[in-house]
């Protein structure tokens, strides 16, 4: 069976299509590299020991998809191919809905061309805001997002509801990942982020391993355990195997037709503190750090409801913290500039 990956070679997608050629589909990737390095596939490609096909381009060029659609005969898409840094959103959010929203619409308008009707789309707990309650359950109401980059996963959710309504053939299956952390046990593939990282474990990694003096975490006043942010943080292995068990359920439900929402998390909430401290246990490394200000618009904690995925998907998130704080630092110290080095 071929799976078009968008977005392949970024971090969760190089480490979805491991699991994809683990699990004996083909995969064929596209992905424009302007957040990637094709080197993240190459060496996906020997960890499988099989190979993959990759066609470099944009999301939003439709002859160019086309072609791709010819040229193969998929039977699903897994799209994760978008901009993802929520500061940058708000400082260029045009190229953020050109690229995520438009960009999507453009993959659906090829999809339906070319008579593909299973789709993966990569959203985000982003979608659920302030206004929900913790933990967050599917059936909640969209929240108000707090950036560009949240609205467009908030819009894309949207098109595929009013695509699925529109035509009876669509099957949408539509992720909500949590905080997808570390990195393939084996350090070979991992996160790659481009100058100073955003996400916290990238930049904690990076001052253990000396590229940056002190971590700042952002507020220490905040209403949780210890006044830190908690996050419900999960192992990039298993959220690649949630796309594995999306597929299979798609297959196994071949009357479904609609859109069909699932977190995938652990469905525990981590302070920032405790990350700090399980990642000096696990790099033996001390993080320096400072309390500085709250971050604009982070909210004070999340997890996941993770019962519809862990009964319908029959998935779970099975990595400790430690692994995930293991992996990140094996990735981390045996590729000091990433894919680079
Ligand atoms: P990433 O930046 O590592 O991967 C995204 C990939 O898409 C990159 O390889 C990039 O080159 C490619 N891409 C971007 N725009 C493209 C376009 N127009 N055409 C073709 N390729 C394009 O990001 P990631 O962390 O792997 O995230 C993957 C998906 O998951 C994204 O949709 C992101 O919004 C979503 N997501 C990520 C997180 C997270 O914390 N990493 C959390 C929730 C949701
Ligand atoms: N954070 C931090 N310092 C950093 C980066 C992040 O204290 O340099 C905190 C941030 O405030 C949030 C948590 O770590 O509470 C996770 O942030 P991240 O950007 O990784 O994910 P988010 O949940 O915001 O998408």
């Amino acid at each position: 069976m071929q799976i078009l990956v968008t977005g392949g070679a970024g971090y969760i997608g190089s480490h979805t299509v491991l699991s994809l050629l683990e699990n004996n589909y083909d995969v064929i990737v596209y992905d424009n590299l302007v957040n990637s390095s094709i080197e993240s596939l190459v060496r996906v490609e020997k960890l499988a020991g099989k190979s993959i096909e990759f066609i470099e381009g944009d999301i939003c060029d439709k002859g160019k998809l086309s072609g791709v659609f010819k040229q193969f005969k998929i039977n699903a898409v897994i799209h994760f191919a978008a901009l993802k840094a929520v500061g940058e959103s708000v400082k260029i959010p045009l190229s953020y809905y050109q690229n995520n929203v438009h960009g999507s619409v453009c993959l659906l308008e090829v999809m339906q061309e070319h008579k593909v009707h299973n789709f993966i789309f990569s959203s985000s707990a982003t979608v659920y805001g302030e206004e929900n309650d913790v933990p967050y359950v599917e059936t909640m109401k969209f929240g108000t997002p707090s950036s560009p980059y949240g609205a467009s996963k908030v819009m894309v959710e949207r098109v595929m509801s009013d695509f699925a309504f529109s035509n009876e053939d669509f099957r949408g299956v539509t992720l909500r990942y949590f905080n997808p952390i570390g990195a393939h046990e084996s350090g070979t593939i991992g996160e790659d982020p481009k100058g100073i990282p955003n996400n916290l474990l990238p930049y904690v990694a990076q001052v253990a391993v000396g590229k940056r003096h002190e971590l700042s975490i952002f507020g220490d006043d905040y209403p949780t355990v210890d006044g830190s942010c908690e996050r419900d943080y999960l192992h990039v292995m298993d959220l690649a195997q949630g796309h594995v068990a999306a597929l299979n359920w798609l297959n196994c439900h071949s009357k479904f037709s609609g859109v069909e929402a699932f977190n995938l998390g652990t469905g525990n909430g981590i302070s920032v503190f405790a990350i700090v401290k399980a990642f000096e246990q696990a790099s033996n490394k001390i993080i320096p750090f400072e309390v500085s200000p709250r971050r604009v618009g982070d909210l004070p904690a999340f997890w996941a409801n993770t019962s519809k995925a862990n009964d319908e998907l029959n998935w779970q998130a099975n990595r400790s913290l430690d692994q995930m704080m293991v992996d990140t630092w094996r990735w981390q110290l045996n590729n000091p500039n990433g894919y680079q080095s």
